[in-house]
């Protein structure tokens, strides 16, 4: 009987392919495990997804080569939920794949144990009457039977009973005994030891656990507690809306704690990795050696052992991590936490799947019917919407942990101080006082100014030409510790000029701020004090994100200029200043989330000052004191906010009312991509109508050479979505049977952010 089998590819291909088993491997065949399997010229690793499917008509079927697993990789949920994943979000299956394996799982040779050469007993040397015998051959050949009597010291064989047989190395066998190996393959060769391969974890053992380390909850933190408790009876979904510093952590390592106590699992998901650094430490305080971490900066090598240890027998009871730890297998899990539900860097932009791995987390979760925990200080619009509609629970912890009072913010006017010729670059005199202040008393300043690199511009005096980036369509950064211009969107770099290519003017200058200008600024000013920077360029490496982290924390740095990076969840104690350099740059980007993003980041990095026990101060610098926004950050009025916003978000048409799916069209072309815009555009309006915006250019409309459209589906609430994802293919379709157009890329963005 021919067996036939759907599989997965690593490829960016939409469905399944089908294959035959041959007689010799179909009872090896089962959903999750993979398959070595031919295709073109190639072989490649996939995944089964299915077996025992019909024949398919019309082309003939290759047999697998070979089945690579004996016991699946990929549980049965895990793979609902890349097919979920590819369904929803309209991505291909394969490159669900692709985001949701490590290489080392994926690739046809990629993964290598490391492997240990280990010493043991020949199979008939294994008694105590054998080993006499042994003993008794070796009598004449001195170096080989101190050889063998060491090894039976090391392993324990010597002792009474026989019991407990330690694991003994190659090298350490030839170490402790002072042979040479040509002793010990002799010994080999008569039988008397074996050498085996073992597979060695590269996962470094933790610190040991210790549940004194879980700290009491106050009374506020209790009640809190139990209200997430109680809404866990009738909500599987549950919003924890809590003031920074109010102590979320400490609750949510009690929740931890409690499933850990009933045998369920936990997924505790974190934005960014910056932040995994700090709570990895606080919970490897209280969890030890039952917590594994997973994000983009470990080794491929070490990612594949967690994910083989979460199929294991003794899986990680608690596994922290940023957006990919969604895809790892779980066998029982009972709870998801995500912490700072609002951050929109939960959502991958690009490459395909454009998920969001707060919607996916809860999809995963409900597969197990275990609950999920949303946790944040300024809840993401969609999320305090469902939760004030009933469909997730709330629960709400207003006050900060000992009482230490919300930060005072003061709203600088710069726009006017700038005219009284009264700022020092980006700082105004208030700014200045307070840091000053703060370094005196031995406290630490924070300061966030959301643009990178020296100068987001630079430009000619004499007639205003910028230098833009070949590839994309946008001006390009100056990075003067590295003497180049960037693009931040393509990477690509370029010598700084020396003279305008337009007019030939040899006077160049900068223009506005980045990071790292601020940091040159800061140290002209207070040379005495020691300053540090966190942004993308200085976290290149897992250990630079730790250090400037710790050393801020330990106070070996007074002061800490960053980008959004320094605004997400971190827990700082003596920092008693927060200056934020601009807000207005977030404010006026034409997106109608531009205030809400606004608002999150500047109530989170002003949440960072004063923590424990003492109420900090934060300097708001902004052109436009009196914008609501600004106004709703300084009073702390996360209401107010949430009021406007939803407001604006039903009369305009937008999320949560309506569904946004982005429609993205690229072609190194211009006109041809004009041209699929255009015919894209006419193609939905016939089904959907007034529904369908655009095609537009967006802010940036050429990216790495790809010039882009942008198409805009609005759709109300209740519309039947599995029906319009099926017209949205087939609008790709039809397109690419248009002449010329072929070759256009498109793609959806679900939701997008
Ligand atoms: P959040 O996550 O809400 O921002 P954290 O959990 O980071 O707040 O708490 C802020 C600080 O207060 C941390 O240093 C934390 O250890 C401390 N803290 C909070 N609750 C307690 C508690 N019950 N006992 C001891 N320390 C606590
Ligand atoms: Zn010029
Ligand atoms: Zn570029």
């Amino acid at each position: 009987m021919p067996l036939y089998i759907d599989v997965i590819v690593p490829l960016p291909l939409d469905g399944c392919f089908t294959y035959s088993v041959p007689e010799g491997l179909q009872n090896q065949v089962m959903r999750g495990v993979r398959v070595l399997v031919p295709w073109g010229k190639k072989h490649i690793f996939a995944i089964v997804a299915a077996t025992g499917v019909p024949r398919p008509e019309g082309y003939d079927v290759k047999d697998i080569d070979r089945v690579v697993d004996s016991r699946p990789i990929l549980l049965d949920n895990q793979l609902k939920l890349w097919q979920w994943i590819a369904d929803y979000y309209m991505a291909a299956i394969g490159d669900v794949y692709k985001a949701a394996l490590p290489a080392g799982l994926k690739d046809a040779d990629g993964y290598k144990p490391k492997l240990e050469l280990r010493i043991r007993l020949g199979k008939t040397f294994r008694s105590p009457g054998a080993i006499s015998v042994a003993r008794n051959m070796l009598a004449r050949a001195d170096r080989q039977l101190k050889a063998f009597e060491t090894y039976l010291s090391l392993s324990h064989w010597n002792l009474p009973g026989g019991s407990d047989i330690k694991e003994v190395t190659r090298e350490e066998l030839c170490n402790e005994s002072h042979v040479n190996l040509t002793v010990i393959n002799l010994l080999v060769k008569r039988g008397m030891l074996e050498t085996y391969y073992h597979e060695v974890d590269r996962i470094a053992g933790g610190l040991a656990e210790g549940h004194d380390n879980i700290k009491s909850l106050n009374e506020a933190q209790t009640r809190a507690l139990d209200a997430v408790t109680e809404s866990f009876r009738t909500k599987n979904v549950t919003l924890l809306h809590g003031v920074t510093s109010s102590g979320k952590t400490e609750i949510y390592i009690h929740l931890i704690q409690q499933a850990i106590g009933r045998g369920q699992q936990v997924l505790y998901l974190l934005p960014e990795i910056a932040l995994t650094v700090q709570i990895m430490e606080r919970l490897k305080r209280v969890f030890g050696d039952r917590l594994g971490i997973y994000h983009s900066k470990y080794s491929d090598a070490e990612r594949v052992e967690i994910w083989n240890k979460q199929l294991s027998d003794t899986p990680y009871d608690v596994i922290l991590g940023a957006r990919s730890a969604v895809f790892l297998p779980f066998r029982r899990l009972g709870l998801v936490i995500i912490d700072e539900e609002h951050e929109t860097s939960f959502k991958q932009q690009d490459p395909a799947p454009r998920y969001h791995a707060r919607s996916a987390a809860i999809v995963l979760a409900s597969m197990y019917g275990a609950k999920t925990l949303l946790g944040t200080a300024t809840p993401s619009i969609e999320s305090y919407h469902n939760a004030q509609i009933g469909k997730y629970g709330l629960v709400e912890l207003m006050e900060r942990y000992k009482g230490v009072k919300l930060p005072q913010i003061e709203v600088v006017d710069i726009k006017d101080l700038q005219r009284r010729k009264m700022m020092t670059g980006p700082f105004s005199p208030e700014l200045l006082l307070r840091v000053r202040e703060a370094l005196e008393r031995g406290e630490q300043a924070l300061l966030f100014q959301n643009r990178r690199g020296f100068a987001p511009m630079i430009e000619c005096r004499q007639c205003g030409w910028v230098p833009r980036c070949q590839n994309c369509d946008v001006s390009l950064t100056l990075h003067r510790n590295m003497n180049q211009l960037t693009c931040h969107y393509c990477g690509y770099t370029y010598t700084v000029p020396t003279v305008c290519p337009a007019c030939g003017c040899t006077e160049l200058r900068t223009r506005g701020y980045g990071t790292e200008k601020i940091e040159d600024e800061m140290s002209g000013i207070f040379p005495e004090a020691r300053i540090a920077r966190m942004d993308l360029d200085t976290t290149r490496t897992k250990n630079a994100y730790e250090r400037i982290i710790s050393d801020f924390s330990a106070g070996r740095t007074d002061i800490l200029i960053g980008t959004q990076m320094i605004s997400k969840g971190l827990d700082f104690g003596r920092v008693s200043v927060v200056g934020i350099l601009n807000a207005d740059g977030m404010l006026n980007y034409p997106d109608f989330r531009a205030y809400e993003h606004a608002f999150m980041m500047m109530a989170q990095v002003s949440g960072r000052a004063g923590r424990r026990d003492k109420q900090g101060l934060v300097v708001l610098q902004t052109k436009d004191p009196a914008q609501p926004v600004i106004q709703q950050v300084v009073h702390n009025d996360y209401q107010a906010f949430f009021n406007s916003q939803i407001a604006e978000r039903r009369a305009f048409h937008y999320p949560p009312f309506y569904h946004l799916i982005n429609v993205m069209m690229k072609h190194k072309n211009d006109d041809t991509v004009n041209e699929a815009g255009i015919i894209m555009a006419g193609l939905l309006r016939q089904w959907f109508g007034a529904r369908v915006l655009g095609p537009d250019k967006p802010a940036v409309a050429r990216v790495k050479t790809f010039n882009i459209r942008k198409i805009v589906l609005k759709m109300e609430n209740g519309i039947d979505m599995k029906k319009m994802r099926e017209y949205l293919r087939l609008a790709r379709k039809k397109l690419a049977e248009y002449p010329r157009l072929g070759n256009v890329t498109v793609y959806f963005d679900v939701d997008p952010l």
